[in-house]
Parts: C-alpha cells; structure tokens; sequence
C-alpha cells in the first residue's frame, strides 16, 4: 500500500511541471484573446466573456475576427428587438412566405405536414447553446490544440507584444476546422435576425424529419426530405439548404 502510494506520488510529481505548463500556456492563451476582445465591439466582448473555457473562447473569437466589419450589422437581436421585430410587416412577410412553402409541401406530400420555426433565436440562447453543444466541444478542442503549437513556436519569442498579438489573430482568422461546427458563434447566427428559418417535417403530430446533426443522411436524404422541401422552397425567398455544415433543414431567408 505504502508503496503504491510513493509511486503515485512520483507520477504526480513528474506530471505537475507538464501540468503547469499547460496551465500557463493557457495563461497566454487567455491573454490575446483579452487582447481580442479589447478590439472588437463591445457586446461582441460581452458575449465572448460569456463562454465557457479557453477552447469555445479561441473558436468564437476565430468567428468574430472573420466577421470583421459585418460584426455590427449581422449581430443578433436582442429580446426587445426580437419582440418589436415581432409586430412588424416585414414579419408579416416572413410568416406568409412560410405558409406558401408549407402549403407547397403538403398538397405535394399528403400526409405529412411542414413545421417552420419562425422565431428568431436570442444572443442569450445562442450562448447557451455553443456551450453546451459536443460537436462545437470538438472543434474547439482542435483548434486549440492547434493554438498552443502555434504560441510554442520560437518565432513568438522574439516578437514584441503587438506583433505576437498580431500574429495570433492572423492565425486564428486563417484557422479551418476538419468538419464545419454545428453552430455559429454567438450573436452571429443567421438565426439571430432571423435570416435563416429550420423545417421539420411531420406525419399526424410526430416528428418524421427533426434538425439533428448526425440524422441528415438517414432522416432526409435518403426519404427524399431534401429533395422534396427544396421543391417546396422553390421560387420562394429562401435558399437551401446549408451545405457546411451540412444541414438540409436550414434556409436563408432575403426579405
Ligand atoms: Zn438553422
């Protein structure tokens, strides 16, 4: 027992200085993207304090850097714009340009009926949502990974502060992810101005065809779904469905 316990001790004492570099190479990490977030807009700095951990941190300041100067006007609405949005013609626009397609869809396929959610989803659930989603948990993994490989490089050394923090932005900006996140990084989903709508497709009050990442094979394509919402959707102002990622539920919307 005695001795199990000495050799756990060992190990523990040979992990704690890889331990610790890990901590602080995650220190640095943390500090360009403070740097990050003091360049960019302020709600855009709020939502990103809001994330969880260095790795969705690193993944959504990847999104905003692209976004650039589109930050502003792609940045999405809050509850009382969603709600004013709500009791405007341009809504009333959008909910009857949905109930052509929806009614396209059922005289084409009797039996079963089309659901579009047609409210736009807040800053606040789209937070919730990137910090609890796996599929972003694994992208962001990547990149991270990928970041702490990149700071250990000898040429950050030499650099003053500015470049380093320059240089890092440039290498989160050109950053591509193996395989599309799920969801866009808070406040600039197309949900979020309701620029984008998902369709479920439905038989008697079950859902045949739901927006789940990992079911578009099975549960649209090969039934037809795909097919068949795009022959809805046609000649309609949406346009789709999303091909990275691969979502045959979401459309684009252009009032
Ligand atoms: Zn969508």
């Amino acid at each position: 027992m005695a001795r199990r316990v000495g050799i756990v001790a060992v190990v523990a004492l040979l992990l704690a200085p890889l331990q610790m570099a890990v901590a602080s190479a995650d220190y640095a990490l943390d500090e360009y993207l403070q740097h990050i977030a003091d360049s960019l807009p302020e709600k855009t700095a709020e939502a990103l304090k809001q994330i969880h951990g260095t790795p969705r941190r690193l993944l959504a300041a990847r999104a905003y850097l692209r976004a650039g100067d589109t930050l502003d006007s792609r940045w999405s609405w809050t509850t009382n714009e969603i709600q004013s949005h709500a009791r405007s013609p341009e809504y009333r626009a959008l909910l009857a340009e949905t109930d052509k397609v929806r009614a396209r869809f059922e005289s084409q396929n009797p039996g079963y009926t089309l659901y579009a959610n047609t409210e736009a989803r807040s800053l606040e659930l789209q937070i919730v949502r990137f910090n609890t989603n796996p599929s972003v948990g694994r992208v962001a993994a990547t990149l991270h990974r990928q970041a702490l490989v990149e700071i250990a490089g000898a040429s950050y050394a030499s650099l003053d502060q500015a470049a380093a923090v320059g240089r890092f932005k440039q290498f989160l900006a050109d950053w591509r992810p193996p395989a599309a996140a799920p969801l866009a990084a808070p406040g600039i989903s197309r949900h979020g101005q309701l620029r984008a709508i998902d369709f479920q497709i439905m038989k008697g009050g079950a859902i045949v065809a739901a927006t789940d990442t990992g079911t578009a094979e099975r549960n649209w394509d090969a039934p037809g779904w795909t097919k068949k919402l795009q022959a809805a959707a046609q000649g309609s102002n949406f346009r789709g469905p999303l091909q990275s990622p691969y979502e045959p539920w979401h459309y684009e919307y252009d009032p």
